[in-house]
């Protein structure tokens, strides 16, 4: 393996934590060690705070060109060692080797287009009422954000809001996850290895509320962008409201999947429902979650899905057959587990899976489940699933389908499957959510904007707003011309 160095980077120095503190970090396929990460806190963030306020000012005044070159450079080093990069991931966040690799190849691509997207920050002039006057409009980088992110894409999250904030001139302090820290140290040793000057990017690891605090209380952080759970986003909210910190929230999903008797191939549509139902073992912002099926279909639905979910092969990602890894940790996997016992007590049929695999006693294993019957009462019904069940809902009133899918705080993804243009255009018009798929299970490209309404957060990564979202709007008054 390459030689990857899995420390803190505070000012161009790859450093342990201030006091000292490390964290046992876990593979959770195995449950065995993978090393001490260094774990620090408020000290550690005020540090790289310090670090990435000093380097501001020179980072801001580098031409949009140097600042591709480097994010350039960096897709390059990466794309060198996609296969190592790959594996470290797979250790830490249990996904199949092979949607690592995808997750490294989502990091070259981000790379890749916000650094062209930074050529084309214009501004505008506007056509003034008064004479001998001019009105611009120009975009300048808004300084230190920080960057906490979640584990389900240990790489994505990160490099998604770093690639942005960088090309547009900001300097960053990333806070992974900790139970995947390797994968953005790695991705953080790629821009520095391709010349990132010392103290434009730091990353902290640790005690998560000591350095959201850090972040919220120093007023040289000018934005947090935040992935992870809504509860957390709420937390950072009341916090920002002292100090109005600008907040960038990518919060949770619930993503219903309306499917209707007129798909082309129904066949495939179980199909695909599957694959990407339990893609990352279901720990996927934007995974399909609410599955409404309409009744003349959903018996062969069920029956499809319920076939193809037992053939699921759930392993260790490290082994090329496996299709489905294991949860992050027992937190998840208990509470998954509690998901579906309460759904069960409460009357609803488990067709497929419904327990931990008795080949699998090591690991945070949950077999693919399908469970259908399920009602109001039932937290599956209304909560955010996050692993491998997939909860199916037969539908006869496309209107009630609608209004189902849109009863939920959340507003992240919604996917519709038809045949028919009117219900296409009726249904993606009137469903509250960031994202919609039409016919498409994977809503998500660097190019287009990416985010949620309602208790699924606030403002956009990606795409062209993404950059802007890194970006502070100036109008400049010229007079007496
Ligand atoms: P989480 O909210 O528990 O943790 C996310 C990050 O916040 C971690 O780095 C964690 O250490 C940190 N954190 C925890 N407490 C904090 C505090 N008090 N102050 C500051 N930071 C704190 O979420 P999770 O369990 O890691 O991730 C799962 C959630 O993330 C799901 O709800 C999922 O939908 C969401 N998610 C959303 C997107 C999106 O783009 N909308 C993408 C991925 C994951």
């Amino acid at each position: 393996m390459a030689d990857f160095i899995f420390r803190q980077l505070i000012n161009g120095e790859w450093v342990d934590a201030a006091d000292c503190g490390t964290w046992d970090l876990l593979n959770p396929a195995t449950e065995e060690s993978l090393g001490l990460m260094p774990y620090g806190g408020g000290a550690d963030a005020y540090a790289a705070i310090a670090a990435a306020a000093a380097a501001f000012p020179a980072w801001r005044d580098r031409s949009a060109y140097e600042r591709a070159a480097i994010l350039l450079k960096a897709a390059e080093w990466i794309a060198a060692r996609q296969d190592e990069l790959a594996v470290l991931t797979t250790e830490e966040a249990g996904k199949p080797l092979r949607e690592a690799r995808l997750e490294w190849l989502a990091a070259i691509n981000n790379l890749t287009w916000m650094a062209e997207e930074c050529k084309r920050n214009y501004g505008r002039l506007i056509p003034a009422r008064l004479p001998g006057r001019r009105i611009m409009v120009i975009h300048q980088p808004l300084g230190v954000v920080g960057v906490i992110t979640a584990w389900n894409f240990p790489v994505y999250n990160n490099v998604r809001a770093w690639a942005a904030a960088l090309a547009a001139g900001c300097t960053v302090v990333g806070k992974p996850s900790e139970y995947t820290p390797r994968s953005s140290m790695a991705l953080a040793q790629a821009l520095v290895e391709s010349g990132l000057p010392a103290g434009v990017l730091n990353v902290v690891n640790g005690d998560a509320a000591a350095i959201g605090e850090a972040m919220l209380k120093d007023p040289r952080c000018r934005k947090i962008s935040f992935t992870g759970s809504t509860r957390v986003g709420k937390l950072l909210m009341d916090g920002a409201s002292e100090t109005v910190t600008r907040l960038g929230l990518e919060l949770g999903g619930n993503a219903p999947v309306i499917i209707f008797p007129d798909v082309k191939d129904l066949k495939d549509v179980a199909e695909k429902a599957v694959f990407y139902k339990y893609r990352n073992c279901g720990q996927v912002c934007i995974s399909p979650q609410r599955f409404y099926v309409h009744s003349r279909v959903a018996e062969e639905f069920l029956d499809r899905v319920s076939t193809l979910t037992e053939k699921v092969r759930l392993g260790n990602g490290m082994d090329d057959a496996t299709e489905t890894g294991p949860l992050i940790n027992a937190i998840q996997r208990d509470r998954l587990e509690g998901l579906v016992a309460d759904a069960a007590a409460r009357g609803a049929a488990v067709l497929a899976g419904g327990s931990r695999p008795a080949d699998l006693p090591k690991g945070y294993f949950y077999r693919p489940t399908v469970v259908t019957g399920i009602t109001d009462t039932m937290r599956l019904s209304s909560e955010e699933i996050f692993g491998p069940v997939m909860p199916v809902y037969p539908f006869s009133d496309p209107d009630e389908a609608l209004a189902l899918a849109n009863a939920s705080e959340y507003g992240l993804a919604a996917y519709i499957h038809t045949g028919d243009m009117a219900t296409a255009f009726h249904m993606y018009e009137h469903l509250e959510y960031g994202m919609i798929g039409v016919n498409d299970w994977y809503p998500s490209t660097p190019e287009a904007p990416f985010g949620g309404v309602k208790q699924s957060g606030m403002g956009r990564e990606v795409g062209p707003e993404g950059f802007y979202d890194y970006t502070e709007v100036k109008t400049v008054y010229l007079g007496g011309l």
